[in-house]
């Protein structure tokens, strides 16, 4: 496990204190576009709560399973308001997966770009 909730960059953008491109958002989920994109449409999904908070899906227990499938319920309502036909969901695990930031976070790539 590396850093903790408050010491990702992903909790400042939560908390406001860097700014972010958000395309996307409920009281639980934050989704905004990747500084790096990937593809034409490159989103990070990200919980906001701090009880949701979970390194990475290497640390899941049973207390945070249910973490990942808010961030997939809300690619699929983001993917579907915004008409994207088509995307990728992925979760890089840990350093070896790619994992750079520690602080669950779920990419949608999409060829197509949004409006
Ligand atoms: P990982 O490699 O951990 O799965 O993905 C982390 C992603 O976060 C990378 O695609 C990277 O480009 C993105 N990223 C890192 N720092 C920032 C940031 O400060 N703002 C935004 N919007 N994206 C970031």
């Amino acid at each position: 496990m590396s850093g903790t909730f408050e010491q990702t960059i992903f909790h400042k953008i939560v908390a406001g204190e860097i700014p972010a491109d958000k395309v996307y958002e409920t009281d639980e989920v934050l989704g905004f576009k990747d500084i790096h994109p990937k593809a034409p449409t490159h989103i990070l999904f990200i919980a906001k709560k701090e009880e949701d908070f979970v390194p990475s899906i290497a640390d899941l227990t049973e207390q945070t399973v249910q973490v990942p499938g808010k961030l997939i319920r809300a690619a699929q309502e983001f993917a579907a308001q915004k008409g994207i036909d088509g995307y990728k969901l992925t979760f890089n695990v840990g350093a070896g997966g790619g994992q750079e930031v520690f602080y669950l976070h779920l990419h949608l790539m999409s060829q197509t770009e949004l409006s």
